[in-house]
């Protein structure tokens, strides 16, 4: 494996970047000097995610749906983020989930295969389901319900990855694979459900903390910083099957209710709500590829990111709050 520098500067293709991930990724590929060409149909993205780089000649914002053939021209590398993640966002999306993994794979691995460019598919650690080997590996097949609630969101991820491994296998297609675990930070939605925006959301606000179950399950928590390094450094590899790419630091639901109260300095109380269907028990890298391999690991614990999440959340809170009674606010990107 070796780790390749770029000389010139790339025309870069990002769906999916007016996403949470996607418009931090389009920012850092801006910065190393490359023209990105931002694609997003907004269903879970936002326009205020990527306003600040509206004004650099380098960046193109186009609103199109990859489910249907695009062609954006010539591009030199696809870093493909498009899908709803959360899961009350995939789960109201469902279909358009499962087109998203399939349909929009298919149409930018040609894109790919077309212009001879590189292409990075960000996956997701519920490739693994419910697992039931623990840490994950990229070597574990997985436990997944391929029909229950979750299955719109992981058997499209599970054919994403099948897809670039065959076009991969079958077109010699210069294809990487990503498997991101939980990631959290400034641009995560208020209301996308995730446990981390709605903890923070329900601590500043004073409400009660809604854990889901006993909260005995587990997370592993990334700082979007860190996943946006870990995306670039394999961008850069050549290693064609699966990377994990999230923090080894495991904590359970309830650890991380506690933390965020810890954090905001909130008096919030902590409330019981059921367990959602096939909500996994366990989930936690081995992130032993990604360090040996790329020289990656998440620098930022849970408790710094939280705090460096904070500032954000805050403002989102008053931006909901000021839209509700009608106001207008200026947007600050953080
Ligand atoms: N969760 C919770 N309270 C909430 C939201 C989520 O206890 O208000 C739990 C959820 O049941 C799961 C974990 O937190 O066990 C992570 O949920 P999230 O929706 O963030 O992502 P997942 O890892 O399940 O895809």
């Amino acid at each position: 494996m070796k780790l390749i520098h770029w000389k010139d500067t790339m025309r870069v293709l990002v769906p999916g970047g007016a996403g949470f991930i996607g418009s931090h990724l389009c920012e850092a590929l801006l910065g190393e000097g490359h023209h990105v060409v931002c694609v997003d149909n907004l269903i879970t993205g936002s326009l205020r995610n990527i306003e600040h780089l509206r004004s650099e000649s380098r960046f193109e914002f186009i609103q199109q749906d990859i489910n249907e053939p695009y062609d954006p021209g010539k591009v030199d590398f696809i870093y493909n983020l498009a899908s709803p993640a959360s899961p009350v966002d995939y789960m109201e999306h469902g279909i358009e989930t499962l087109k998203v993994g399939s349909l929009g794979s298919f149409h930018t691995l040609e894109l790919a295969r077309k212009y001879s460019a590189k292409y990075l598919l960000s996956s997701t650690s519920e490739c693994y389901g419910d697992p039931l080997e623990h840490p994950q590996k990229e070597t574990y097949w997985g436990h997944v319900n391929p029909i229950g609630p979750r299955s719109v969101y992981d058997e499209s991820k599970r054919f994403a990855e099948a897809a670039t491994m065959a076009y991969h296998r079958y077109h010699k297609v210069d294809t990487r694979i990503l498997r991101i675990f939980n990631t959290y930070g400034p641009r995560l939605q208020l209301n996308d459900g995730r446990v981390i925006s709605n903890f923070m959301k329900q601590a500043l606000r004073g409400e009660p903390l809604t854990v889901y179950g006993d909260g005995s399950q587990t997370r592993s928590f990334c700082y979007v910083s860190d996943e946006v390094d870990g995306i670039l450094r394999l961008g850069r590899s050549d290693i064609h099957e699966p990377v994990n790419i999230g923090n080894p630091g495991e904590f359970t639901i309830m650890e991380c209710a506690k933390l965020v109260l810890k954090v905001t300095g909130s008096k919030s109380e902590i409330t019981f709500q059921p367990l959602p269907q096939d909500d996994p028990k366990q989930r936690c890298p081995d992130i032993s590829k990604a360090r040996q391999m790329l020289g990656w690991e998440p620098k930022i614990d849970l408790q710094a990111g939280l705090k460096l999440s904070m500032e954000y959340f805050q403002q989102a809170i008053r931006m909901e709050d000021a839209e509700k009674s009608g106001k207008k606010v200026e947007q600050v990107a953080v």
